[in-house]
């Protein structure tokens, strides 16, 4: 699905005397204006508007008569114009009778006529459209009040030999302010002069895909009786071949990136025996599980290398993944180096800062805070100590990769819910090492004896960490040039959250059930959507449910927690809630990630129909956390569509965040599933994951040889197709 997918002609039919200048093929006078909405497609280089290609066809290769158009159907007609004037009909409108000569088998058969009507219109529409002169029309026939009509069709004036078109039209995907008919001279006048000749060594392209100068001619101008139906679901060879290309550039860009990293340098840092992550896991109050201790070593093993870790540990909600992280930073100090821990919102900072300081503390460990809210002299401070080294673990927000925050020897970035940040932030964070000043921690020499005095090409090791899996054939695709870690087991004691769906006019029985439990001297969550239109909407929404349940349980505290509180008085909820003192908590998503307190037993959902799946477990994973059975309410409103039905079904038949993800990548499909966040999926315009396995394969098996024995046709492929964006696939 190509990403600027918006249809052409809902999106730049403009009023008709645009429509008419771009058929006559000359742009509007402002050159500038059609030429930024390019750029804003990414159509900058001739490369790019050559691999720009149409969404569908329009056949503008024959005429229809009048006679045998029928109501419905798209067509081209040619005619005279009998008749033109202005009406008035409920408003103002252009009225133009058409005639043609009439069939050809009909002998000299009378003309048809046709009737076109535009609500817009300019004088200099009536003019060429005036009465006598020869116009060729395209649009849509519809029954009208006068019989058969066209609204605002696209026209042109014409004689009797004007040529018709050898090859269907193309229609691109293009976005307001510019015509088709720009777009199709640009992207024509590009095909001359881009570098098509193919690069790929011969013998390299699955065999029966024809060349890539050949596949373009063809896509951007197929002959009139092509299969129409083979280019549209792009099953066509033509469509095949360019997809091969993309799958391989994205493939070869990959590797390399991944070849490129092997050649990177990180501080070595080894785990010592009876060091500090061995006195972390003596203090600490559980014993790690059996997926635990081996992603643990996992971790361990990559620091001690000399390359950048580059590692994603994905576990389901409440796996324990924020003491794997605690693990890693323990490895690292012992080494001798600043560890960072950065986290997607102040609140699960600030949980995962008060859990670190339990657990690290006590062993002597400095650990700072660094978020946004922190200001003026402390947070200078905090600045200091992270510039002098004493702080040996930071924890805060996207504060943390600013340019002001200089680590003195950062060896290990850790990114929670990673999927929350973007490839430049991450991208900033592998930076921090290298960017920084002075000199480098004493006896960093036996750590990195290869080590040059300058930081060039020396990065931190970067562990990500997510609860929402990543399934098999994305983590391949997207993140060739990652490593992953899988806690799969939660840890003992837990016990399952029963998901029950309600509908909105069922809300009593809710508020009962949360009666009951609060009755039990258990807590509630009850959250509601964020509408991303409005905020204040959003706000709304909460404070309502808040006052409703304040007045349904008038004894017990009820709390508010929104994304526009200031701090402080979000950490004073919070932690009002964690202590048991506040029985429900009514929150907009900011509770989404991380929050802890396992006397919470029930959650409910409001509008869970605006969730996403991976988002409502997350959510739904904020309750069994303890030893008490515990439940999730689902509340939807308004009648589900099919797929919103499907949705909150899956949810009640699983807790699996597996499982969950692969329904997810089912019904939305892998764009929508990796969000617009991930650069990756934006990066893959015509392949699809799923449909095109055979020619990912082929483009796998590809790609290394490729590099190995032919690395300037690697190069030239990967920039021909992603330019600029092939930074991008490194982050
Ligand atoms: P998540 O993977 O969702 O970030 P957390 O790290 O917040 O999960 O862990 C959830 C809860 O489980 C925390 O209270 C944590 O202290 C606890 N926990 C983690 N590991 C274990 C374990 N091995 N045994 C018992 N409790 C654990
Ligand atoms: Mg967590």
């Amino acid at each position: 699905m190509p990403p600027m997918s918006a249809d052409p002609d809902s999106s730049t039919r403009p009023p008709a005397a645009r429509e008419a200048s771009s058929a006559a093929g000359t742009p509007g006078a402002t050159k500038s204006g059609p030429k930024k909405a390019m750029e804003k497609l990414g159509l900058r280089r001739d490369i790019d508007l050559a691999l720009h290609l149409p969404l569908r066809y329009e056949d503008e290769t024959r005429l229809t008569p009048i006679a045998e158009a029928g109501e419905g159907e798209t067509v081209q007609c040619e005619g005279v114009v009998r008749e033109s004037r202005v009406e008035l009909r409920g408003r103002r409108q252009l009225i133009v009778r058409l005639q043609d000569e009439g069939s050809q088998g009909a002998g000299r058969a009378r003309g048809t006529e046709l009737t076109l009507r535009f609500l817009h219109f300019y004088p200099t529409h009536q003019k060429s459209l005036a009465v006598g002169q020869r116009v060729r029309v395209r649009g849509e026939i519809r029954g009208g009040f006068f019989g058969r009509e066209m609204v605002h069709p696209t026209f042109r004036a014409v004689d009797e030999d004007t040529p018709l078109a050898t090859a269907l039209t193309p229609v691109y995907p293009a976005g307001a302010g510019l015509p088709q008919a720009y777009l199709r001279k640009a992207i024509a006048a590009a095909m001359k002069r881009a570098p098509l000749d193919e690069v790929l060594p011969a013998g390299t392209v699955p065999k029966p895909l024809p060349p890539l100068r050949e596949a373009l001619n063809y896509l951007h101008h197929p002959p009139p009786l092509a299969r129409l139906g083979s280019l549209e679901d792009h099953s066509h060879p033509a469509w095949q071949r360019l997809k091969f290309e993309e799958l391989l550039a994205q493939q070869l860009s990959q590797m390399k990136a991944q070849r490129e990293r092997a050649l990177l340098r990180a501080p070595m840092l080894p785990t010592r025996p009876g060091g500090l992550q061995e006195r972390l896991l003596a203090a600490l109050p559980f014993a790690l599980t059996g997926a635990q201790r081996r992603v643990c070593e996992e971790i361990a093993h990559d620091l001690a290398r000399p390359q950048p870790m580059h590692r994603l540990l994905q576990g389901d909600v409440g796996s324990g993944k924020t003491v794997v992280a605690a693990m890693s930073a323990a490895i690292c100090i012992e080494a001798g180096w600043q560890c960072a821990l950065m986290a997607p919102t102040e609140i699960l900072a600030e949980q995962h800062f008060r859990k670190l300081i339990g657990w690290l503390e006590p062993l002597g460990i400095r650990v700072a805070w660094l978020t946004g809210s922190v200001k003026g002299k402390a947070r200078q401070k905090m600045l200091d100590a992270v510039a002098d080294g004493s702080a040996q673990l930071v924890v805060g927000t996207h504060a943390v990769i600013e340019d002001k925050v200089q680590f003195k020897f950062l060896g290990l970035a850790i990114v929670d819910e990673q999927h929350r940040f973007g490839v430049a932030q991450r991208l900033a964070l592998r930076k921090k090492l290298e960017s920084q000043t002075g000199e480098l921690p004493p006896g960093y020499g036996d750590h990195v004896p290869h080590l040059p005095p300058q930081r060039s090409g020396i990065e931190p090791h970067m562990l990500m960490m997510s609860a929402t899996p990543i399934p098999r054939t994305l983590a391949m695709t997207y993140f060739a040039d990652l490593d992953v870690s899988t806690i799969d087991e939660l840890p003992p004691g837990r016990s399952p959250i029963v998901t029950r769906v309600f509908a909105d006019g069922r809300r009593d029985e809710v508020i009962a059930k949360i009666a009951d439990a609060v009755a039990e001297g258990r807590q509630v969550y009850w959250v509601c959507p964020l509408i991303e239109e409005s905020e204040a909407l959003d706000l709304k929404n909460a404070t309502e449910t808040h006052a409703e349940l304040s007045a349904a349980l008038p004894e017990r505290m009820i709390g508010l927690l929104h994304g526009r509180m200031p701090p402080a008085e979000k950490a004073a909820v919070m932690s009002l809630f964690s202590a048991g003192e506040m029985q429900v908590l009514v929150a907009t998503t900011v509770i989404e990630v991380g929050v802890d307190v396992p006397n919470a037993s029930l959650m409910v959902i409001e509008h869970a129909e605006r969730f996403g799946l991976s988002q409502l477990h997350q959510l739904r994973g904020r309750v069994g956390r303890g030893s008490v059975a515990s439940v999730c309410v689902l509340i939807y409103t308004g009648p589900l569509s099919q797929t919103g039905k499907e949705r909150l079904r899956a949810m009640a038949e699983t807790t699996d965040g597996f499982e969950i993800a692969r329904r997810d990548l089912d019904i939305r499909g892998p764009g929508e599933f990796m969000g617009s966040r991930q650069s990756g999926a934006e990066l893959l315009r015509f392949a699809d994951l799923q449909e095109d396995a055979p020619l990912l394969q082929a483009a796998r098996r590809l790609a290394p040889q490729l590099l190995d024995a032919h690395p300037a046709a690697a190069a030239k492929h990967v920039d021909r197709w992603l330019g600029s964006k092939a930074e991008f696939l490194k982050a």
